[in-house]
């Protein structure tokens, strides 16, 4: 692109060049940091609403760069799942999260990326996983959103079955949000489902928000699956979603996301973790 001046066309190229370069760069790095493994699972405390107590954890992926500082998943893993490493870093989430001592009973709830239903050894390595590490099936959730619908059905039909088989919990993640289909609800006998962040953001001065969400959890139970909700930062939303019925909250309120898991629930009136 040299010498075409103020060209606004090699600009552009040169754009589209760099952002290429610095793709495959992130990449590479990617590649190294699972190598080094510093891609590390950080924990999330779930809080059974009714018994006030932590009955498990989510699962959420953080990039450990050389430094010490943290990248979030939104800025790798779309590039994960574009260069066919997403798999890798379930497996290495699931592994080291599994591998933990954990009191009995506690719950793990783990993101799949809707590619990965692509992936013929998923169900079959998940369960070798489990297996080697001894944690219980049945206290495995495995989080999907709706874009797993998009590409192939039959496909996820058959991978969710197969994960059930097992005893691993299915739970639709970000409900409301997307594609939502209420016939994916009950026709992938799903568990759980987790009401996205976005309604209870405004819950306290949106009436509409609230309306959702109470509608929500009736439907949900009358279908037979429990609720968890995202983005509880207040005693306030705690109060409502209490109101409302819903079963699980996750969010600032009872903890952020760590690398040690929050054993207890800090006193309220300092809230977040
Ligand atoms: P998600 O599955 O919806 O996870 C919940 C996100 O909400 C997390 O963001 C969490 O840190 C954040 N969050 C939790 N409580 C609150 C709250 O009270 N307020 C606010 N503002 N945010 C809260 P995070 O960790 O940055 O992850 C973002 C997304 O990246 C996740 O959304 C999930 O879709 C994806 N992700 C994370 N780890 C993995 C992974 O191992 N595999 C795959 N495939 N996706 C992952
Ligand atoms: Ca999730
Ligand atoms: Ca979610
Ligand atoms: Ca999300």
């Amino acid at each position: 692109c040299k010498g075409k001046g103020l060209n606004g066309f090699a600009f552009f190229e040169e754009g589209m060049e760099f952002a290429a370069f610095r793709r495959a760069q992130i990449e590479r790095d990617l590649r190294q940091a699972l190598a080094e493994e510093r891609i590390e699972p950080f924990f999330q405390p779930l809080v059974s609403l009714t018994e006030g107590c932590i009955n498990g954890y989510e699962v959420l992926a953080r990039w450990r760069l050389q430094d010490g500082t943290l990248r979030l998943p939104d800025e790798f893993i779309p590039i994960a799942e574009d260069c066919g490493l997403i798999g890798e870093i379930y497996f290495a989430m699931l592994r080291r999260a599994a591998a933990r001592p954990w009191p009995p009973a506690t719950r793990l709830a783990i993101n799949l990326s809707p590619i990965q239903f692509e992936d013929d050894t998923l169900v079959e390595r998940t369960r070798q996983v489990l297996e080697e590490t001894g944690f219980p099936p049945g206290q495995l959730d495995i989080e999907i959103t709706e874009s797993a619908f998009v590409s192939n059905l039959e496909r996820a039909r058959i991978v969710i079955a197969q994960f059930k088989e097992l005893g691993i919990q299915m739970a639709l993640d970000d409900f409301g949000t997307g594609y939502s289909s209420l016939r994916h609800l009950s026709e992938f006998h799903f568990d759980k489902l987790k009401i996205d962040r976005s309604f209870i953001t405004d819950l306290a001065d949106n009436p509409a928000s609230q309306t959702i969400v109470r509608t929500i959890t009736a439907m949900a139970h009358n279908l037979g699956l429990r609720v968890t909700v995202e983005g509880v930062e207040s005693i306030e939303n705690e109060a409502d979603l209490l109101g409302f019925g819903c079963d699980v909250g996750q969010g600032y309120l009872y903890g952020h996301p760590a690398p040690q898991p929050e054993t207890r629930l800090l006193p309220r009136s300092t809230g977040q973790a």
